[in-house]
């Protein structure tokens, strides 16, 4: 059984079982005729609900949608507010990590202490530890000018 990390003493516990099981189950979905490697991604609300998401390959390769990209939409479709824990697999249930764009993506819906699944022979680890430094909402409001739309203007310099 896994600590709960973070403040939140209500936070359902992450079974990573279950959730490699529902991440392999969406990879089989996947859309991935360049690759071959389909993926898919589960993830465990702060509600208790699971989500899922699978890549989506396209033929300019730069448009490829990876599987947590298809899960944080679900989360926003489903009217699901946060991530606590997340697990990627392949279709043949092989955990891999989140790409560095996908880090950043997941830590707007999870922040720092979302779990990321390691696999069956690893810990889970914070997503602040895989993304440190990360970019944030608090970057943009620092940089917001009183009103809180306009941005904050350089000073007058001489
Ligand atoms: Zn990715």
């Amino acid at each position: 059984m896994l600590g709960v990390p973070g403040p939140v003493k209500d936070w359902p516990v992450p079974d990573w079982a279950v959730l490699r099981e529902a991440a392999a189950s969406v990879a089989a979905r996947a859309y991935a005729p360049y690759s071959g490697l389909m993926v898919g991604a589960a993830g465990l609300c702060d509600d208790g609900h699971v989500v899922t998401g699978c890549n989506v390959e396209n033929a300019s390769f730069g448009l490829t949608l990876c599987a947590e990209c298809g899960l944080v939409s679900a989360l926003a479709a489903h009217g699901r507010n946060r991530l606590m824990a997340v697990s990627v697999v392949a279709a043949d249930g092989w955990p891999l990590t989140p790409c560095g764009r996908c880090r950043q993506v997941l830590m707007e819906h999870g922040g720092p202490e979302l779990l990321v699944d390691g696999g069956p022979a690893a810990s889970p680890q914070r997503l602040g530890d895989l993304l440190p430094g990360a970019f944030d909402r608090s970057e943009l409001e620092v940089r917001r000018g009183p009103g809180g739309t306009e941005p904050a203007r350089r000073p007058a310099v001489g």
